[in-house]
């Protein structure tokens, strides 16, 4: 066995199928959200960047910044270890707290990142519920797909949002058998979102459990930056509310909440909530703060708002094909691999603006797209600079105007995302 030839084999055939991924080298100035440095070739320059997932700036906030740097100061960087072993910093008391009344659940608990909240929370509650079956949405995040696999569960998976087709599984499954629902408010590619009333009504008819996952989605909307489930009043129709401390918030970790009990047997059976450290105090400080200030403050939801309805309008007008959003994601068109890596690598040495390309796996083929997401710190002029800079970028590459809203897309190739880890979104 030759190893170091066969990976570097593996790295040859992402580069065949046009998959390797390149990362921007970029850093963010504080006080000047979306504006980065970016490095290349040895040289640094200014950029504007519209694919964060810093979706409020909250990142950059002073309060913020300045909870993270008093906790540090006070109580040093590393928590000292996993909670077994060094207790639980009080900062992560707090903020385990802040997250159950966000959402206004019995019980919350945080793990190092989004993704691990999903492994170990789905994995967890499946492997305990007795022969459980899990009905999946079949564009659920890759951290979902990977708890369902750790679980060991039989997983059944219904057509994106398609109500009907997860009726018909949740029957054949029948009222006595252990279900748990898995799906998202908010899909991050699309930017569509789910019938969270309609499949609740399900669940209760059939006596299942539910699980969502509000990634995208809390901070920005509801009253108090609950999410969807809190916008639309669903909050106590849905059993565990899953979220990230990274995006909308602008920290690191993630966390689900729920009915007391089942937050303290994922607490007690999840590994990957076990054996391994828990966030710094400063993170979690920091995080309490971001997420205090967004449940009384509305300024930033709706900036974020009326930013992302002017970019679609204005993207729009110009003839570019914007995909139909219910959100502040903002898809825009391409629709084959090379033209949106083109694309990309344009706008960012050309105009300076970052927007990674998205790309198969992440996307079913034919639908390869840019993905923008205005906050409320893109303002008027950084749009209509957009828009010029995407008008010359789909002149200058010849690509396609006008397709606005999704091609057909077959259903195995919807499908077989499913089976690729995705990048992240
Ligand atoms: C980003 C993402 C996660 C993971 O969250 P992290 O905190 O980044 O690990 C989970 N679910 C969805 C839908 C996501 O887009």
């Amino acid at each position: 066995m030759n190893y170091q030839r066969f990976f570097e084999e593996a790295i040859d055939q992402l580069h065949a199928e046009r998959r390797y991924r390149v990362f921007a080298d970029l850093e963010r100035i504080a006080g000047k959200f979306p504006r980065a440095i970016w490095r290349s070739n040895g040289r640094a320059q200014e950029i504007t960047v519209w694919c964060s997932n810093d979706y409020l700036g909250m990142g950059q906030h002073p309060d913020v910044i300045a909870a993270m740097q008093a906790a540090a100061g006070g109580m040093g960087t590393g928590a000292g270890g996993t909670r077994n072993i060094s207790g639980t910093n009080h900062p992560l008391v707090e903020l385990e707290l802040e997250l159950a009344d966000l959402h206004g659940k019995e019980a919350g608990l945080v793990f190092t990142s989004g993704f691990v909240s999903n492994e170990a929370g789905i994995s967890t509650i499946a492997r305990l519920l007795p022969n459980c079956l899990i009905l999946s949405d079949e564009l659920n995040h890759a951290s979902m797909i990977e708890g369902i696999r750790r679980s060991g569960a039989e997983k059944k998976i219904f057509r994106h949002n398609d109500v009907a087709h997860l009726e018909s599984l949740l029957q054949s499954a029948g009222r006595e058998r252990a279900k748990l629902i898995v799906f998202e408010s908010v899909y991050s590619m699309d930017g569509d979102i789910a019938p969270i009333e309609a499949i609740a009504n399900l669940a209760d008819k059939y006596n299942a459990m539910t699980y969502i996952d509000e990634v995208h989605a809390v901070g920005m909307y509801g009253p108090h930056g609950g999410g969807i489930t809190e916008q639309e009043g669903l909050v106590d129709r849905i059993d565990i509310i899953e979220g990230t401390l990274a995006k909308a918030f602008g920290t690191l970790g993630g966390y689900i909440t729920g009915p007391r009990a089942v937050i303290d047997a994922v607490r007690s059976y999840a590994p990957g909530f076990i054996f391994t450290t828990a966030l710094p105090p400063a993170i979690a400080a920091a995080t309490t703060t971001s997420i205090r200030h967004l449940k009384s403050s509305q300024v930033e939801r709706d900036a974020q708002k009326r930013q992302a309805g002017r970019t679609k309008q204005v993207l729009a007008d110009a003839g570019l094909p914007v995909m139909d959003s219910a959100t502040h994601i903002v898809p825009v068109l391409v629709g084959e691999p090379e033209l949106c890596k083109m694309a990309s690598d344009r706008l960012l040495g050309v105009h300076g603006i970052y927007i990674q390309p998205i790309n198969y796996p992440t996307v079913p083929r034919g639908t390869e797209r840019l993905r923008i997401t205005p906050t409320p710190f893109h303002d008027d002029a950084l749009i209509d600079g957009l828009r010029d800079a995407l008008v010359e970028t789909w002149d200058a590459l010849g690509i396609p105007y006008g397709s606005t809203g999704r091609p057909a897309v077959t259903e195995s190739e919807r499908i077989i995302p499913l089976l690729v880890p995705k990048s992240g979104g």
